[in-house]
């Protein structure tokens, strides 16, 4: 009898020893994150897209594209994030890599401001910044939970624990997050950016965006759209604009000259930054507390 529970300890190590994390590379910091909470220990997640850096100016490298061919599952956000996708996938699909788009498993909304896009979404008429509903982050939770349980089977009931762990800690935030928000009444709720990406977090949470129209680097200060957009926010006493994206400062000077508005601070809209905000978690509450001490 203790012979045979002894081969059972000694199986029992074996598997521990031998058993191969599931390799993961990530497009998106967020789906990273997404990752580390579901896969735990049994997944090794390979960031290709680094927090911080602008996921909109990237294109895989050689280098990259060696990394990709080499995990089993590749993470993405679809929706048109990233345009090189499809040449990513035919470029690595004979190695065996399966991809997990975060797009097929959310409800997708139009962008609001098409025309005035300072960057390229491929797909101009999809919003492609998902993350941004807690919802649809619950949902690609799943998504990532199922992928990782047909990778690896035997650690389904890992993965489920964890995946129910981290929905748990969404619905948490999504209380906190309403009740942060309780602060702003509707006439506050508006957001200034140029930046079209708050459009599911607007949608949510009944934000109206008031667009900085075409208010990028190439734009004359003296246009009449800033004169415009100066007019509104006096009209509607905006007391915050959130400016990442306009990236000319006299422009902003302007702005906030004129309009009486404060800068509101930095919003995370394309995904993760580093300290707090470096988790999913984090982001959103880092997010929220912004835009209400901003414009409460
Ligand atoms: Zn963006």
């Amino acid at each position: 009898m203790r012979h045979i529970f002894s081969v059972w300890i000694f199986i029992g190590l074996a598997t521990a020893v031998w058993a191969e994390s599931i390799k993961v590379a990530s497009l998106s910091t967020v789906l990273s994150d997404i990752a580390r909470n579901v896969g735990g220990d049994r997944v090794e997640v390979r960031e290709i897209i680094k927090p911080g850096s602008d996921p909109h100016l990237y294109e895989p490298t050689p280098g990259d594209i060696k990394k990709i061919s080499n995990v089993q599952i590749v993470l993405a956000n679809g929706l048109g994030f990233e345009p090189y996708l499809d040449k990513l996938r035919s470029s690595v699909e004979k190695s065996g890599v399966t991809f997990v788009v975060a797009g097929s498993a959310v409800k997708p909304i139009a962008c609001m401001e098409v025309d005035h896009h300072d960057h390229s979404h491929a797909d101009n008429a999809t919003d492609p910044h998902w993350w941004h509903s807690i919802a649809n982050v619950e949902a690609v939770t799943l998504q990532v939970r199922d992928a990782f349980i047909a990778a690896d089977p035997v650690g389904r009931t890992e993965f489920e624990a964890n995946a129910k762990a981290f929905e748990d800690k969404l619905k948490s935030l999504s209380k906190w997050v309403r009740l942060e928000l309780a602060a702003l009444p509707k006439s506050k709720r508006i957001l200034v950016t140029s930046h079209d990406a708050l459009g599911y977090f607007a949608k949510d949470y009944g934000f109206e965006i008031l667009p900085v129209q075409g208010i990028s680097t190439s734009d004359q200060p003296s246009s009449q759209k800033v004169r415009h957009l100066i007019q509104e926010i006096k009209d509607r006493q905006v007391k915050a604009i959130f400016a990442e994206n306009i990236e000319n400062p006299k422009v902003l000077r302007q702005i906030t000259i004129e309009s009486g508005a404060n800068l509101g601070g930095t919003l995370y809209a394309d995904g993760l930054g580093s300290g707090d905000a470096g988790t999913y978690l984090g982001m959103m509450r880092s997010n929220v507390t912004t835009i209400v001490g901003a414009l409460q």
